[in-house]
């Protein structure tokens, strides 16, 4: 048996795997493999609308946001986001880590960045928020909710006082619910919650669309992805059947109120391991702004002794657990626990941290 902690492209439901597996060469009674279809064939286009309408049941959106897939992945976004929303030719964005630092980025390329607050030294926090400073005249405001290599999660919805709030929620989409309504755009890329590698999911306010810089790549435009229902051109269409069939298992499993439960119980199991180790394991992130998807932690010492990390590691794959290693940015352990990571699967990492230790202390 083998676990998968990857951080993305990461875990699918087994259950899905199996079903496709199944309808590998003969989908419905097509004779052919998703694969082979063509994307203006009527079988398609009942894979994609139904993949588009799980998003808006799930979530729950709401009638004045559009539901998009898009190409070019979350990195991808961070540049439509610039083109089709930077009206006033300045953005805020909060840097919080590694994604949104890219995201900033890349926006510098199209307006004024206005950073809220200074970049941390170290990605480990959020700085409270009566120490922001907004700009009044940004077309937006930009956040990563949940920081994949950082292990950062914002626990509250920033209060932007009206100005469109647009959020990176690549690692940590459909793990819990929230108020559409609260956003001017959400977006988050496929490989970690919802799918394979290949798509990203973009949910936009209806008033957001139509502004797009005259130099937008055409697969960039929000009104041109809207207007096309998502097929100006060929999307990845088997990529979509699978996230359909990801989005059809959430809902068999009680949809986001029960994937934030098990996100919740499962995060706080390694938590507590680490807790329990008399400094042997570390986070270093705040307490209160650690995340329920990604947990970065080190071991041996408070800065992590490598070799005891390699260790911990090997002895981990013999055990079946794989893709634990730490980002290369930051090195270390992670353990990455999306929703197709089940509790069981949280309780023999737990475990065998607990054993680790034990045998090191
Ligand atoms: N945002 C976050 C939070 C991510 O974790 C990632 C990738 N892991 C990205 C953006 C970039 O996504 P992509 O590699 O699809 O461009």
């Amino acid at each position: 048996m083998v676990i998968n902690f990857g951080a993305g492209p990461a875990k699918l439901p087994e259950e899905v795997l199996i079903e496709v597996q199944r309808d590998l060469l003969n989908h419905g009674q097509s004779g052919i493999s998703v694969m082979e279809m063509s994307h203006r064939s009527k079988e398609y286009a009942d894979i994609h609308s139904k993949a588009l309408q799980a998003v808006r049941d799930i979530l729950n959106v709401p009638d004045n946001y559009k539901v998009l897939f898009m190409q070019g992945g979350g990195t991808g976004i961070f540049s439509a986001i610039c083109m089709n929303l930077m009206k006033t030719g300045t953005a805020d964005y909060c840097v919080t880590g590694t994604w949104s630092t890219l995201a900033a980025k890349e926006a510098a390329k199209y307006g004024k960045v206005n950073m809220v607050f200074p970049k941390p030294e170290k990605f480990t926090t959020i700085p409270d928020q009566s120490s922001w400073k907004l700009d009044p005249n940004a077309s937006y405001v930009y956040y990563c909710d949940n920081e994949t290599v950082n292990g950062v999660e914002f626990p509250f919805i920033p209060d932007t006082k009206g100005v469109p709030l647009v959020v990176d929620m690549s690692s940590n989409m459909l793990s819990r619910p929230f108020d559409i309504t609260k956003f001017g755009l959400i977006f988050g890329g496929a490989q970690k919650n919802i799918g394979p590698a290949g798509i990203t999911v973009v949910i936009v306010r209806e008033d957001l669309i139509g502004n797009a810089m005259p130099t937008t790549p055409t697969i960039l435009d929000f009104k041109v992805t809207c207007a096309n229902n998502s097929l100006y051109n060929t999307p990845p269409t088997f990529i979509i059947y699978v996230m359909g069939l990801v989005f059809e298992w959430i809902k068999r499993k009680g949809g986001l109120d029960a994937m934030h439960e098990n996100a919740i119980t499962k995060s706080k199991l390694i938590y507590q391991s680490i807790k329990n180790s008399n400094g042997f394991y570390t986070c270093p992130v705040d307490v209160r702004y650690r995340s329920r998807m990604n947990v970065p932690f080190r071991a041996g010492s408070a800065s992590g002794d490598e070799s005891v990390e390699s260790e911990f590691l090997k002895g981990a794959e013999k055990l079946g657990m794989v893709q634990l290693k730490g980002h290369r940015s930051v090195g270390g352990i992670r353990a990455s626990l999306y929703n197709a990571v089940s509790v069981e699967d949280a309780i023999v990492l737990a475990n065998y941290m607990n054993e680790f230790y034990n045998s090191h202390k």
